[in-house]
């Protein structure tokens, strides 16, 4: 958190920051979600080949499964996976809120959910604030007309993403807010992905013939579609910047794609099971790729290197 705002370093820092952030997002180590579809050899064979072969990569420190934000499907029991939405979350504070609110004395302050509504700008008291003033939001301009804020006692959240945040500050205070609109921030993504039929070796089941080949190949692989979350974590020799590698495994059984005709058939089933099921993999399989997944271990490998800012 190099160039951050010192506020948000020290509530980064507070004991319980992220024991907080884990419990909102239902954070799960990949290899204690217990679905079949991670459930399965192919995490533990992962597991297994990036710790033992974190000599191998120049800067690697560690190699854990990946602790992946999931969703708590509410009515349904609580183990299998689903990916993470905000929506339940979001509702779940709503309703507590309102519960609060309720009590007498009130408890807590209500929530109010707003749909269907695009926030253009927000005036300021005293007018034209500048960085390092305080001035308190007094009236949010939106496209179903404006919202009196109460004086000096409403916190405006801004968090529409990164760039229409600072369109909205660009709208309500001018350029002359400090840097807003001036510098962005990101990271360096770089994508690789690769494919192979794993050996019994691989599988840990076994070993391979003197000419090197499997006899067994194909026969200990899972009988179902399988998935499986890395990350692996290191620094830089030369500078010491952190860099940080997502390694995503996913595998299709012989025979699953049947049920599909065409290749463009195929590589839609495939990306309906891995869209709703993997975390980011990031670029789509090449269609060579696509064409033939089955029986195939696909690797995805999402490098990230530290954030970046440039002025514009
Ligand atoms: C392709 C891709 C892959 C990613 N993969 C990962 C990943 O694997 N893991 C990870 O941790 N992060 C990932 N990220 C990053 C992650 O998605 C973002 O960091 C996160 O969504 C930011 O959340 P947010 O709530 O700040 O903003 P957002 O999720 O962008 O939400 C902003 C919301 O504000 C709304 N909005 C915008 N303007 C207005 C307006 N004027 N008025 C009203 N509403 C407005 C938008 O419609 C949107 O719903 C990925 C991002 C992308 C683009």
């Amino acid at each position: 958190m190099g160039h951050f705002p010192d506020f948000m370093k020290q509530i980064a820092r507070k004991p319980d920051f992220y024991k907080g952030a884990d419990r909102l997002l239902h954070v799960q180590r990949a290899d204690e979600i217990r679905d079949p579809v991670f459930d399965s050899a192919l995490q533990k064979r992962f597991n297994h080949h990036l710790s033992a072969g974190l000599a191998l990569i120049p800067g690697a420190e560690s190699a854990k499964p990946a602790r992946l934000a999931t969703g708590v499907p509410v009515g349904r029991p609580t183990t299998g996976f689903r990916q993470f939405s905000t929506v339940g979350p979001l509702l779940e504070i709503h309703r507590r809120q309102n519960r609060l609110a309720r009590q007498h004395p009130p408890a807590g302050n209500p929530i109010l959910i707003a749909t269907d509504v695009v926030v253009e700008r927000f005036e300021v008291e005293p007018a034209n604030g500048q960085a390092g003033t305080p001035a308190h939001a007094r009236v949010l301009h939106t496209s179903r007309g404006p919202l009196t804020l109460r004086r000096g006692k409403t916190n405006v959240i801004l968090a529409t993403g990164p760039i229409p945040n600072t369109t909205i500050l660009l709208n309500s205070l001018g350029e002359t807010f400090g840097n807003t609109g001036k510098r962005l921030t990101a990271h360096f993504r770089s994508g690789i992905k690769a494919r192979f039929k794993p050996t019994r070796r691989w599988l840990g089941q076994g070993s391979l013939l003197q000419d090197g080949t499997d006899p067994d190949a194909g026969k200990s692989l899972p009988k179902e579609p399988a998935i499986s979350a890395c990350h692996v974590r290191g620094r830089v020799n030369e500078n010491g910047l952190q860099w940080h590698i997502q390694v995503n495994g996913s595998y299709e059984p012989v025979g699953y794609q049947t049920q599909a005709g065409s290749d463009q058939e195929k590589a839609e089933l495939s990306s309906r099971l891995f869209a709703g099921l993997a975390p980011d993999n990031g670029d789509t399989l090449t269609p060579e790729q696509a064409a033939n997944t089955e029986g195939y271990i696909i690797v995805c490998m999402l490098h990230f290197i530290r954030f970046f800012s440039m002025t514009v």
